[in-house]
């Protein structure tokens, strides 16, 4: 039987999203647009839903922008941000951005992009930020909620009290955090990305809250939807999909991930745990393991059934080294040996239990081989 631990790449749907689904393209698969009564009703459920996430985030439905997902979330605000930013001022981006963050980041920014430091756990220091914001040069700061790769929180609420007491604009990508802790209060950051398959939804489907008193900038241009900010047909299956996946979401109790940290550092005591000690996502632990490459593990556990992963889907894909551990002060040696386990609302029962066997039995595995290359097998 498989056991799913990648689910910060991407959640299974759940059973409400699915109903949802089906019931949406079954019924409700006209154009929001035409002008007749089965369109009007499209466009009534695709706005009815529009207040409901504006209620659950505290902003007005007029600023959200149904879209693809984070990345296409991110690039929105990054090319407003680089439109908007004056010549003469900077925009802070913390050294932990997701790829779809730093890549825009760079793209449109070019030398007004200036990286905000992260403390050994990945925290900002938020008395750092203050004092970069008493310069007046700093016109808006980017930092996440919760990070992809070790599930360590940012103190988002905090960073963006800041911001607000020196009029300073604040990005907060949330991939990670929505449906998993509370969205009360997310949407009074001027700018909110998020994506539906990280809670449970379609993949391919998110959304942006956008700040119009900003400016507004569209971002795919073309017919009148969305506000004018992303034109296309809104893929209404989806976004019902989507709100239904977040009105079925829980918060998950900790118990079972810190039970597997506790096993493994009983057999492993040179283990380190990313971010150990300070406020993490319940369900995620990135471990950087004594001996052994992370691909090696990673083959290894999957050949068990245990499905975890090296880090970001992102950059596994192009294999380059975590440039979240990098800005932690990990060496890119350590980094080889990290090893990302995140599990969701779907871990249930033992597995956390079966996971920590599972690292045993690979790990006494690997001892007896010993130091052989890793060879990466695709069985
Ligand atoms: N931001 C973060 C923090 C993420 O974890 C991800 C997905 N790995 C994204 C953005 C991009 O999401 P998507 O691939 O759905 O566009």
């Amino acid at each position: 039987m498989l056991r799913y631990f990648d689910g910060n790449a991407t959640s299974p749907l759940c059973k409400e999203a699915r109903d949802a689904w089906l019931e949406a393209s079954e019924r409700w698969w006209f154009n929001g647009s035409s002008p007749f009564r089965e369109g009007a009703a499209v466009h009534v459920r695709l706005e009815r839903d529009r207040e409901e996430l504006a209620s659950q985030l505290g902003c007005e439905s007029g600023e959200l922008i149904f879209n693809s997902g984070a990345t296409e979330g991110n690039n929105h605000v990054f090319m407003a941000l680089g439109m908007l930013c004056p010549e003469n001022q900077t925009v802070l981006v913390s050294a932990v951005e997701h790829a779809s963050v730093r890549e825009p980041a760079k793209r449109y920014l070019g030398d007004r992009l200036q990286i905000l430091d992260v403390d050994s756990n990945g925290v900002v220091d938020l008395g750092n930020l203050e004092e970069l914001l008493k310069s007046g040069e700093v016109f808006a700061v980017s930092v996440m909620a919760a990070n992809n790769e070790t599930g360590v929180l940012q103190p988002w609420q905090k960073i963006l009290e800041i911001c607000q007491s020196h009029g300073v604009l604040y990005h907060c990508d949330a991939a990670q955090w929505i449906g998993k802790l509370p969205l009360e209060g997310l949407g009074k950051c001027h700018f909110v990305t998020g994506s539906a398959h990280k809670f449970g939804g379609p993949k391919g489907c998110g959304f942006l809250k956008y700040s119009r008193s900003v400016g507004e900038t569209a971002f795919l241009t073309g017919g009148s939807q969305e506000g004018g900010l992303r034109a296309g047909t809104e893929d209404y299956p989806s976004i019902a999909a989507m709100m239904a996946a977040l009105d079925s979401t829980e918060e998950i109790p900790p118990s079972g991930r810190d039970e597997f940290e506790r096993h493994v550092k009983q057999w492993l005591p040179e283990v380190q745990i990313v971010g150990e000690s300070v406020p993490r996502l319940a369900h995620t632990s990135m471990l950087i393991l004594p001996e052994f490459g992370n691909d090696r593990w990673v083959n290894l556990l999957a050949k068990k059934g245990q499905l975890v992963s090296t880090g970001s889907a992102c950059s596994t894909v192009k294999g380059q080294e975590s440039q979240v551990l990098e800005a932690l002060g990990y060496s890119s040696e350590e980094a080889r040996r990290a090893v990302r386990v995140s599990g969701g609302k779907w871990t249930c029962g033992d597995s956390w239990g079966e996971l920590g066997r599972a690292f045993r039995d690979v790990w006494d595995g690997l001892q007896e081989e010993g130091e052989s290359p890793s060879v990466i097998s695709v069985d």
